[in-house]
């Protein structure tokens, strides 16, 4: 993954929060999304400008939720997917 950014970024606030219900015990994560950061260039001419690609564990049985979001050039989120469990009601925004 690359980790550096062309230029300095400010001190990022501004963060997607998705909750993923674990499809085995029920168990819901809160999984924190930094697009600054955590969202992947697909340098691809059409389909999503962005790909977020996350492993989430519960605490509870341990098991690996897979969690695949695409995004446009905007970051706004265009599709979504998920293995493992299912996304509840999601928040979004600044604090
Ligand atoms: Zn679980």
């Amino acid at each position: 993954m690359i980790e550096k950014l062309s230029g300095p970024t400010g001190p990022g606030t501004d963060y997607l929060e998705y909750r993923i219900k674990c499809g085995k015990c029920g168990e819901i994560v809160t999984v924190k999304v930094f697009p600054e950061r955590d969202l992947n260039p697909t340098y691809e001419d059409s389909g999503p400008a962005y790909v977020l690609k996350k492993e989430v564990m519960d605490s509870k049985c341990f098991r690996m939720i897979s969690v695949e979001i695409s995004y446009d050039s905007s970051r706004r989120e265009i599709r979504r997917e998920i293995s493992g469990g299912t996304f509840e009601t999601e928040l979004s925004g600044k604090k």
